[in-house]
């Protein structure tokens, strides 16, 4: 395991660019860990499984039917220990295996897919994780590992969650393997469904630190535009008001409860709807390797409208005043 290290600062034009709001970054593939660390994001906000899995070309049954559980668990955790590597001691949250039955179809292994006629709206996220919970466990189990190992820096999120019971079901799951999720380790959800958007306090009283808006999922879900479907693209808006509306509603939801939010959906490197992230105060925002530097001059410079804004208007809230003290506390320890 590396030395501590701080994280690297961003140098524009001979200063650093200090934000308040963490801006993290998405990681899809294992072998762009060192690049993604390299942007100097806060953490990795997203850091996906199916490319470990993808990568090998065998479907991850069949690595359990032909070479049992430890070999499963060390595809897991050789792909996890190279971003937490990179990384240390910036948090990387790890999202729990998110498999599409199409895309694994043609694994080895594989030809026992089901076929759906929407991968999209079928079986995949966390209650297929749930329903191949011999999978998930060994998930779980290379997290136990690495955290063994040192690596105390990784965070554990669930896909595509509809009920508490989800969180409920994982966190048993966890337990039995001596993981107590939410206490040893930081664990969240991802609000990608309009049911996790309007029952969000629900999840909040089961025991959560954390949501991440998944917004791909999340617009699809909202106005019925499969993601995956050419027919219906050009109807697809992230920024759609109804979109918009669940988003600021949870970021707002969680912030009264003290539970932290976060973006890893497109959406979060998309400067016009960061502005309204920031405004809404959201905690963190994982955006992709290419919109990092994009992203921290758009967080910074609304950052400063809002406490411009809030210093002119004498009637501040509460929000506005913990930004600025935040703000400037923030960069009076960086500097
Ligand atoms: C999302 O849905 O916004 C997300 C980040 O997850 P994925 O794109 O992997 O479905
Ligand atoms: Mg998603």
């Amino acid at each position: 395991k590396k030395e501590e290290t701080a994280p690297a600062q961003v140098v524009v034009a001979g200063a650093p660019i200090i934000t308040a709001t963490e801006i993290k970054v998405n990681v899809s593939m294992p072998e762009v860990a060192e690049r993604a660390a390299a942007t100097g994001a806060d953490g990795v906000g997203l850091l996906r499984a199916e490319h470990m899995i993808l990568g090998t070309g065998v479907h991850p049954i069949k690595v359990l039917e032909e070479k049992g559980e430890d070999a499963l668990v060390n595809i897991f955790a050789e792909g996890i220990r190279k971003v937490a590597d990179a990384f240390y001691p910036r948090p990387v949250t790890y999202r729990t295996l998110d498999a599409p039955t199409d895309e694994f179809r043609g694994l080895k292994g594989g030809e026992d897919e089901p076929e759906e006629h929407n991968p999209m709206m079928g079986w995949r996220g966390i209650r297929r994780g749930l329903d191949q919970s011999e999978i998930l466990r060994c998930e779980l189990l290379a997290i136990k590992k690495l955290r063994e190992d040192g690596y105390k820096n990784i965070n554990i999120m669930i896909p595509l969650v509809t009920s508490p019971d989800e969180v409920k079901e994982v966190k048993k799951l966890a337990h039995k393997i001596g993981l107590e999720l939410g206490k040893d380790i930081e664990f969240g959800i991802m609000v990608e469904t309009p049911a996790a958007a309007l029952i969000i306090e629900d999840f909040i009283k089961e025991g959560i630190n954390f949501v991440s808006l998944g917004t791909n999922d999340l617009t699809q879900y909202t106005i019925a535009i499969d993601r995956n479907n050419e027919f219906v693209a050009k109807y697809y808006r992230e920024n759609h008001p109804a979109v918009l509306k669940l988003v600021e509603s949870v970021i707002k939801t969680c912030k009264k409860y003290g539970v932290k939010t976060s973006i890893c959906g497109q959406a979060g490197s998309r400067p016009a709807i960061v502005e309204k992230l920031v405004e809404w105060g959201i905690t963190s925002i994982s955006a992709n390797i290419d919109a990092i530097d994009t992203i921290r001059k758009t967080v910074a410079r609304t950052e400063q409208r809002v406490i411009l804004d809030a210093i002119r208007n004498k009637k501040n809230n509460n929000y506005k005043m913990a930004l600025i003290i935040f703000y400037f506390f923030k960069t009076f320890l960086k500097i």
